[in-house]
């Protein structure tokens, strides 16, 4: 069995000269059902490795019956990627306003409880999952649609989090240089976290700089 991928582009930014910076996203539907999977790379410029983990995973998964969605986004920021001094990759802050590239998503804690308020016994938990879905979707949508105060790198991070809304499991890839083999954990998936079998794991609190 092979599963098809079906390749597209998302523009992000335009360069000096007018030009579109696009996104790739490959998706791949399996015949059956199963939770959808979505993968990003690369949101810090430099840390390129995990482009090459999305290339592995596509020549894996082309040739497998898959089940659910997969959405991979390798190279998700080609801003940062393609700004150099000499042959290093500063890839890791907008250098227009210093803004780190990753701290820009969406996250409103006071909508989360509110939202919770708004949860019935009765109402299943596909239900609630669609409803809230919905309900970060739109929020997105609102801010990105704000005249003013969004930086490049909000506006990016937005984006991409709007094809993230409705997976099941998200993976960003971060990568740095030499080090023993660890990951980074938000406490509350501590138990997801031996799934990798990466010996080391890092714990952040939940609330994270954004
Ligand atoms: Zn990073």
């Amino acid at each position: 069995m092979t599963t098809q991928v079906v390749k597209k582009h998302m523009v992000v930014a335009q360069n000096a000269s007018g030009r579109n910076m696009n996104v790739p996203i490959y998706r791949m539907k399996g015949a059956r059902p199963g939770p959808t999977v979505y993968i990003q790379s690369s949101i810090h410029g430099a840390e390129v490795q995990g482009n090459v983990v999305i290339y592995h995973l596509i020549q894996r998964l082309k040739d497998m019956d898959i089940c659910g969605e997969i959405i991979l986004v390798p190279n998700c920021n080609p801003i940062g990627t393609n700004i150099k001094a000499g042959e290093y990759t500063l890839g890791r802050f907008d250098p227009v306003n210093g803004t780190n590239w990753n701290r820009g998503y969406f996250f409103d804690k006071d909508a989360v409880e509110h939202f919770a308020k708004t949860v019935t016994r009765e109402e299943s938990i596909e239900g609630i999952k669609q409803r809230f879905r919905a309900h970060l979707s739109n929020a997105i949508d609102n801010k990105l649609s704000e005249p003013w105060g969004l930086g490049l790198a909000q506006q990016l991070n937005l984006k991409l989090q709007q094809m993230a809304v409705n997976a099941d499991f998200v993976l960003d890839l971060h990568n740095g240089p030499v080090s023993t083999r660890h990951v980074y954990i938000p406490e509350y998936a501590k138990d997801s976290a031996k799934l990798f079998n990466i010996p080391h794991c890092i714990f952040i609190p939940n609330v994270f700089a954004g």
